[in-house]
């Protein structure tokens, strides 16, 4: 049997939106991946001081996200593992789960551009290729030095882009467009949508919106 290529998407996912499904769908098809496994974050330490709903909670928002997508799963691995996320430990469980595979970790270019102070960032670079997400405004010049000198830490690291255009999504602007009632409509799937009003997310009444007979979802 010959060895796959796995796509990791890693990511908060506070909540998943459609610039992250797009990138992943970018990466499969421009790399040729045999699928790409979601893993939300467990506790990212990286991100204290945030208020970050339940992992149960993003995990059933990127379920729902992915469903449609055959070539789309999503797993609990960072969730259900106790402490701090680590990226590294979570690929080298993937590496036990799939021996022989190919892992390909697919990030946004801002993500590259601090990898360096990532746990173990050397391992991680020996163990996956990194796929990164180029949007229009990325600063090339700074991002192809940024590999460079990755590079000359770890000679046999693999950087390559994902050319995704411009995708002016961010979960930030979801949370804060929901906070303050205005729509988010088509900025993520509409099942995620849903989840979100159905379970009072990110604002403190939005229930009330699938209620009533005017549908009006937030
Ligand atoms: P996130 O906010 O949910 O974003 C997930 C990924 O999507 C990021 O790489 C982000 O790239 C990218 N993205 C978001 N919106 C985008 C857009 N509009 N266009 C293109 N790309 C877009 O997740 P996160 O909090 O950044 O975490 C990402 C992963 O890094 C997670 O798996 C986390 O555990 C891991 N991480 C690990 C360590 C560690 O091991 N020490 C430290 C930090 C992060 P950008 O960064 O470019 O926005």
């Amino acid at each position: 049997m010959s060895n796959k290529k796995i796509g990791i998407m890693g990511g908060t996912f506070n909540p998943i939106h459609n610039a992250h499904l797009y990138m992943a769908e970018q990466a499969r098809e421009q790399f040729h991946l045999d699928r790409v496994i979601f893993i939300p974050s467990g506790f990212s330490y990286f991100k204290q001081g945030m208020e970050i709903p339940d992992g149960s909670i993003r995990y059933q928002l990127v379920k729902k996200a992915v469903e449609s997508n055959p070539y789309f799963t999503v797993s609990r691995i960072e969730i259900d593992r106790p402490g701090d996320t680590y990226t590294i430990e979570t690929l080298e469980q993937l590496s036990d789960m799939y021996p022989g595979d190919d892992l390909y970790f697919i990030m946004g270019a801002d993500s590259v551009n601090s990898l360096d102070k990532w746990v173990r960032f050397t391992d991680i670079l020996e163990i996956c290729t990194i796929l990164a997400a180029v949007r229009n405004d990325t600063d090339e010049k700074t991002l192809v030095k940024k590999i460079e000198e990755l590079k000359s830490i770890v000679p046999s690291a693999d950087i390559r882009m994902i050319r995704t255009g411009r995708l002016d999504i961010s979960s930030t602007m979801i949370r804060e467009k929901i906070h303050n009632k205005q729509s988010v409509r088509y900025l993520l799937p509409e099942e995620c949508l849903e989840y979100i009003v159905m379970n009072n997310l990110y604002a403190e009444d939005n229930q009330i919106s699938l209620n009533s007979d005017d549908v009006k979802i937030y």
